[in-house]
């Protein structure tokens, strides 16, 4: 099983700050507004990341044991940055500080044995996303 859908740690850890333009208000199929909040001028944050306790309103999880995006189709760019370590075949520190913070495991190569052997990729990531607005998004 993808790591991900038993984790969720790096929902609850960051600031998920992106560009106003992301928002389902004036792109169609962007972020859904009603999860967002104002950040600055430029841009939102996902409700329930602007302060700690970080946990985004999207999130369903238990984290540790069960997790999900709930609006993982029209999720900010931010998140679809944010790779699991060793996804890709490299590690990834948002992943591993945010898993450690929850006293689970880093992950590493062995965890992706799964797909590698079948051919799979993301369980989510089938193509029905839509493009995010051509802009660079902000860091928080
Ligand atoms: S990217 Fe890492 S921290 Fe985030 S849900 Fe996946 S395994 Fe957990
Ligand atoms: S929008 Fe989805 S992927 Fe992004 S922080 Fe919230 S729950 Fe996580």
């Amino acid at each position: 099983m993808h790591p991900c859908l038993t984790c969720g740690a790096c929902c609850t850890q960051y600031r998920v700050a992106f560009h106003w333009m992301e928002s389902d208000e004036v792109t169609p199929g962007g972020v859904p507004a009603a999860l967002t909040e104002r950040l600055d001028a430029h841009r939102l944050c996902m409700r329930g990341t602007y302060a700690p306790p970080i946990r985004c309103v999207a999130l369903d999880a238990d984290i540790g044991k069960y997790s999900r995006c709930s609006i993982h189709p029209n999720r900010p760019s931010v998140c679809r940055e944010v790779d699991a370590s060793w996804e890709y075949g490299k590690p990834s520190p948002q992943c591993d500080q945010a898993r450690i913070a929850f006293g689970l495991p880093a992950l590493t190569a062995a965890d992706w044995r799964w797909r590698d052997d079948a051919g799979n990729d993301h369980p989510d990531d089938s193509g029905n996303s839509p493009s995010p607005p051509a802009i660079p998004p902000v860091a928080a």
